[in-house]
This record gives C-alpha cells, structure tokens and sequence, in this order.
C-alpha cells in the first residue's frame, strides 16, 4: 500500500500509543466521575462536566489522528469522529481502533504488545539494518558503531559486514 513507508508506519505506531494512554485516561475518568457521589453542588458539577468534556476532545483527536495514519478514507474518519465526540462509547471506540491499527503494523511485519509497538520495534521489523538509535543505514559498517549517534551496531549489521561476498 501506498502509504506504508518507515516513516508513516513509525507514525501509525506512535499513534497507537496515545490511544493506548487514552484508553488508560478514560478508564480513570470514569472511575474518578461514578466516585464522586451525586452533588447538589453547582460549581463541582460544571468541574465534572468540564473535566469530561476535556477528555472527550482528547479522545475524539488521538482517534483522528490515529484513523488518519491508517490511511483510512476521509468517511470512515469523519464516522467515527462523530462518535468519539459523543459523550459515551468512547472507551470501546478507542479499543476498537486500537485492534484495527495492531492489525495494520502486524500486516508489515512488526510486533504489537498491549502497549503496542515501541519505535525501535518498529524499526528494526522494516530493516535490521538501521541504527536503532537514529536510523541510520548500518549497512558494511566496520566501526561497530553508528557513526551518526554513536549507538553499537546490531550484531546482524557486523555479522553482514563480515561475510565475504
Ligand atoms: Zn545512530
């Protein structure tokens, strides 16, 4: 597919990653909004409804930009946005999401955990032979070091290198 270059599937990983958090946020705003017991308080219900609000945005953008690194169609981002702002079903939106993007970097080869896909997961699935410090091209480096970030070199880097052709 067109769009999966390294830097657009770093992208989509990174993503992933802040819906993970979002998930862990939203669980907490939930359990932190049904603690606090029903209030005739004005100003501690508006403090409620703002803080919900806040989270709604919060997750309404991360699932944006996550649908958008996916390369999903302008309809399908613009359905969903819809109910990520929708003030309930968020959590199981942003699981849903979560599975559909594991999905996509699983597709190119990259391992996803419950905390998704760390960048240099990410980036040593699309070429062992880049510096995982920088990204660098480690190709028939002699140095055993990246001589961009000083970073050791990943021993099937040097292990190439040493193969006579
Ligand atoms: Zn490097």
């Amino acid at each position: 597919m067109r769009w999966r270059t390294q830097t657009d599937l770093r992208r989509l990983a990174k993503r992933q990653r802040g819906i993970i958090w979002l998930i862990a946020a939203s669980i907490l705003a939930q359990a932190i909004v049904f603690s606090i017991p029903a209030t005739q308080t004005p100003s501690i219900t508006l403090m409620l409804a703002y803080f919900q609000t806040l989270v709604s945005i919060l997750i309404g953008v991360g699932v944006i930009r996550a649908l958008i690194a996916q390369g999903n169609n302008i309809i399908a981002i613009a359905l969903c946005s819809l109910l990520a702002f929708a003030p309930s079903g968020n959590i199981l939106l942003l699981i849903m999401v979560s599975i559909s993007v594991t999905g996509t970097l699983r597709q190119a080869g990259i391992r996803v955990g419950f905390m998704g896909a760390k960048d240099d997961e990410v980036l040593r699935a699309l070429n062992p032979m880049l510096c995982r410090g920088c990204g660098y091209d480690l190709t028939g480096n002699v140095s055993g070091r990246c001589p961009e970030c000083g970073r050791d070199v990943p021993p099937m880097a040097s292990m190439i290198e040493a193969t006579p052709l």
